[in-house]
């Protein structure tokens, strides 16, 4: 089947790890947005938390609807360990659900098809397919976002392992002492490059409250306090970028999060991959290019693929459209 205007999908991003709070979209079978919507993310309960999402797909759905072009199918890109299979969030300690049966929760209440997709393999593919990837076959994409979130594309293909956890570097301790991290480990890169641990390690460190990106501009105009921060959260990815590297010779590493990082702040981890990998060719450093699109984007690519009604991943490059500015 054909990929046009007249195929419609639901992307939903409910991580935060792309963007702060809950982003959703109609996207058409170019790769188009038609219309998008964002709502808080609600804290209190996994309850609130599905009922939030399901009001966003019914408002989306409503739209399509009346539009003359029904969505056919729902994605949805979430943070941490999710079978993408059965449909199931096994673990997302930044959202607090565990065990979650969410594909048919949204499946029994919207009536379309639901596919779930882990949210950085969503937005692996989004850059891939419409983004700063469209012209390598092999990628790593690291986020900084609420937690350090990361995905692989090998050979044209979302790596995805046994357990659908291939290429997340984020959660491998690099200071088995250290802060103790979402996940219950220490010293996980998460604790040193995340958006709300740059914040934290500054605070502590400086004894002011401020925002991440408040403490990256802070460094790149010298403060040392904010400098020691910034320095051990580009040395902690550039340790496990390194060997992310090795094992998968990948062309380009895109860069991408909440934080708006400007380039060349991120300039010094090309310095820091250089003085660490070897013999292996050095990839590109490049910052993604949907923003906090990639996880809806990839979600809507996923329904796509998965509902049968396409292959992005093919239809999209080369001929898909500029990704809209937000
Ligand atoms: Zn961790």
């Amino acid at each position: 089947m054909g990929m046009d205007r007249s195929n419609r999908v639901i992307g939903i991003d409910i991580g935060g790890t792309f963007g702060r709070g809950i982003r959703g979209a109609l996207v058409d079978g170019t790769g188009s947005e038609i219309t998008r919507k964002e709502a808080v993310r609600p804290r209190t309960s996994q309850e609130e938390l599905i009922e939030t999402v399901i009001t966003m797909a019914s408002r989306l759905a409503e739209l399509a609807h009346r539009d003359g072009a029904p969505a056919s199918a729902l994605g949805v890109a979430v943070p941490g360990l999710v079978d993408e299979a059965l449909g199931v969030v096994h673990r997302s300690p930044n959202l607090k659900l565990q065990d979650v049966e969410l594909a048919r929760l949204l499946q029994d209440r919207l009536r379309v098809p639901v596919f779930l997709v882990r949210d950085a393999g969503a937005g692996a593919l989004a850059e891939y397919t419409l983004g700063v990837g469209r012209s390598v076959s092999d990628m790593l994409l690291v986020v900084m976002g609420v937690g350090v979130g990361s995905a692989v594309i090998s050979g044209g293909q979302v790596l995805r392992g046994a357990h659908g956890a291939a290429g997340e570097i984020g959660h491998i301790s690099i200071d088995p002492a250290g802060m103790i991290c979402g996940c219950g480990g220490r010293g996980c890169v998460e604790t040193f490059a995340s958006e709300t641990s740059i914040a934290r390690r500054y605070t502590l460190a400086a004894k002011e409250a401020i925002l991440a990106e408040e403490v990256i501009a802070k460094a790149t105009a010298g403060n040392p306090a904010a400098v020691r921060v910034w320095n051990d959260a580009l040395g902690a990815l550039a340790t496990v970028i390194a060997t992310a590297v090795a094992l998968i010779d990948c062309e380009l590493v895109v860069l991408c999060g909440t934080m708006g990082i400007p380039s060349e702040a991120l300039a010094p981890l090309g310095t820091l991959l250089a003085n660490r990998i070897n013999l292996v060719q050095l990839p590109r450093v490049e910052v993604g290019g949907l923003g906090g699109d990639a996880g809806l984007l990839g979600a809507a690519a996923v329904a796509f693929e998965r509902s049968g009604a396409g292959n992005p991943a093919r239809e999209w490059r080369g001929s898909g459209p500029v990704p809209r500015e937000l």
